[in-house]
């Protein structure tokens, strides 16, 4: 089918939407949200399924062709098999995503594969039981391990292992983490720590660039990369060079951003487009969607929100400001 193309004043195509579910969620890992009480957003503030899907019909109608649901944690939503479905089914959509903590997934795998989930990322930052208590206060490993396990059944291929790699704190893992993905054959990918945690806790001291990840799972794995020619592919791929199963990538926005070639924008759980994970303004699609606005009217919105969209992100520069909001609240 040809789609139009819809292009930001940089000429960047895009073509792939985030969109987040709920803020809620059942974890608290520190770089995400706090640790006290979180302030919810009262149900009526986030989008019906019904909302979510005439959006995403809309941006599908303009050349976006691949769907990631997140959230917060998108497996607490009621009935998200039931919103997999409707957006799989939507036409032009060619590749239909999915990130979550994996801690509501063993039972549910299946159903959603069925649905129309293609594709799986599932967040994992440490290995060890008593390391992952302390980074997502709770002490539920086996769970997400049991998460990952369910995926790989179900045949979501490839499963991606999302980790956020932090000084001091999960950086002694890295070569586990590759253990674990030759073992397991998921593909492994190393996030650089990004100023988008609730307790302004971020240190540009903490940030491990993915390089020194890859140089010292190199030493004891070989590594061989792997060409992609998505240039707007976030990972830098590497295979291992014996030939074991499983991948590992860096995904690097503070020491390598990738801006030139992002193809991404994101609706926010409360009906909110954010057309960068940094930007420090949000355009409201749901008060024009809840105002009885027409498929054009949504047209006209998104195409001059998409004009909006930001070079770069500023997190290397002196004058860099945190988003308001964090990482659970904009959907990563
Ligand atoms: N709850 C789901 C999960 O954890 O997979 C989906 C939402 S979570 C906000 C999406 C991703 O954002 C996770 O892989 C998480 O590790 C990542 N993330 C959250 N805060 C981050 C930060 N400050 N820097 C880098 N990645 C972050
Ligand atoms: Fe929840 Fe995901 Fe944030 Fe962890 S990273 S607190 S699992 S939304």
């Amino acid at each position: 089918m040809n789609l139009p193309v819809l292009k930001d004043s940089f000429g960047r195509a895009i073509r792939d939407l985030r969109i987040s579910i709920t803020d809620r969620c059942n974890f608290r890992c520190f770089y995400c949200m706090p640790t006290e009480a979180m302030e919810w957003k009262p149900k009526p503030e986030i989008l019906t399924y019904e909302e979510i899907i005439t959006l995403a019909e809309v941006f599908v109608g303009l050349g976006v062709n691949k769907l990631r649901v997140t959230g917060g944690e998108p497996m607490l939503r009621r009935d998200l098999e039931s919103l997999v479905e409707r957006l799989g089914a939507i036409p032009g959509m060619s590749d239909l995503a999915m990130t979550t903590n994996a801690h509501f997934l063993r039972g549910r795998a299946e159903a959603l594969k069925r649905g129309g989930l293609q594709r799986i990322t599932i967040s994992l930052d440490s290995l060890t039981p008593e390391r992952f208590s302390l980074l997502t206060g709770r002490n539920e490993l086996h769970r997400v391990l049991d998460g990952i396990d369910s995926a790989i059944e179900a045949g979501l291929h490839p499963v991606k292992v999302n980790c956020v790699m932090m000084r001091g704190i999960n950086d002694d893992q890295a070569v586990s983490f590759a253990e674990f993905a030759r073992a397991k054959g998921v593909h492994v990918r190393f996030i650089e720590f990004m100023p988008l945690d609730n307790g302004k806790v971020w240190k540009r001291e903490m940030v491990i660039p993915g390089e020194e990840t890859r140089a010292r799972i190199h030493e004891v794995f070989p590594l061989e990369r792997v060409q992609s020619e998505n240039l707007s592919e976030t990972a830098r791929r590497w295979r291992f060079a014996d030939g074991a199963p499983g991948e590992i990538g860096f995904i690097n926005p503070v020491t390598q951003p990738f801006c030139g070639h992002c193809s991404r924008i994101r609706l926010t759980a409360d009906g909110q487009i954010r057309t960068c994970l940094f930007s420090n303004v949000e355009h409201n699609i749901k008060a024009l969607l809840r105002s009885g606005a027409t498929h054009d009217d949504l047209i006209e919105f998104i195409a001059a929100t998409i004009e909006k969209k930001e070079e770069r992100h500023h997190i290397n520069d002196p004058e860099f400001v945190q988003p308001l909001r964090t990482m659970s609240c904009i959907g990563g």
